[in-house]
């Protein structure tokens, strides 16, 4: 007898939002090192590199100029001011993984997370990251310490406003242990790919269940 075709899904977009410093960049590093099936989008920015950073594995870090082309050729699905930089994500390779039915992870602010809501709500799903505590947030931007003082200061006053935007986000995770953070966002990836709304061809799934001869 032949075999029934398992369905096949649609692929979906994982966004994480959170302020600097609540462990956001460890969380989807190690997610998209260690998960199946799943791609990080690396955004273009033109905020200098960090010196633990590496050009095309962070970010591709890009000048003023090259942002705005990108903007006027429609390259980026979603681009924000952050902190006085731009930053961006490169539209075609996203295009190309959710084609082939792959999920893609994002690292993207409140700004960018509504855009791309507003492009395909269906198949995005929104974590929010929130830290411990804002006395928490503050150590760990400055044990960092790739930052000058101006520019902690800077993202700790924007930290209040990145907050107060966590009530439009699907999901929220205090991350007061970053294993536990690990395996709640897990749990949600692995929650939204059974989702029947993003099955492909369950009808004919069943209909082919239904009709094979019990053995
Ligand atoms: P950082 O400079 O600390 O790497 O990132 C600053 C903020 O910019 C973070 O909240 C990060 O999520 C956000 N960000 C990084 N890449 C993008 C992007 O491509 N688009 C948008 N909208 N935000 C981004």
């Amino acid at each position: 007898m032949a075999e029934t075709t398992r369905p096949a899904r649609r692929g979906l977009m994982l966004i994480l939002s959170s302020p600097s410093g609540a462990g956001k960049s460890t969380l989807t590093r190690n997610l998209s090192q260690n998960e199946n099936n799943l791609d990080l989008s690396i955004s273009v920015t033109t905020r200098p590199r960090r010196p633990s950073e590496i050009d095309g594995v962070h970010y591709r870090f890009i000048d003023r100029g090259a942002f705005d082309a990108m903007r006027q050729h429609n390259d980026l699905l979603e681009w924000a001011e952050v902190h006085g930089n731009g930053y961006g994500t490169p539209r075609k390779e996203v295009e190309a993984s959710l084609a082939a039915g792959r999920d893609v992870l994002f690292d993207i602010d409140w700004q960018g997370t509504q855009q791309i809501v507003k492009k395909a709500r269906a198949d995005v799903v929104t974590i929010f990251i929130l830290p411990p505590s804002m006395a928490e947030l503050r150590s760990r931007l400055v044990r960092r310490a790739e930052d000058a003082p101006e520019v902690i200061a800077k993202r700790l006053a924007n930290a209040r406003d990145e907050i107060a935007r966590w009530s439009q986000y699907d999901y929220v995770i205090v991350n007061d242990d970053l294993t536990a953070a690990y395996d709640a966002i897990k749990a949600i990836l692995t929650a939204e790919r059974l989702k029947r709304s993003r099955a492909v061809g369950l009808g004919d799934f069943v209909d082919q269940l239904l009709a094979e001869e019990p053995a």
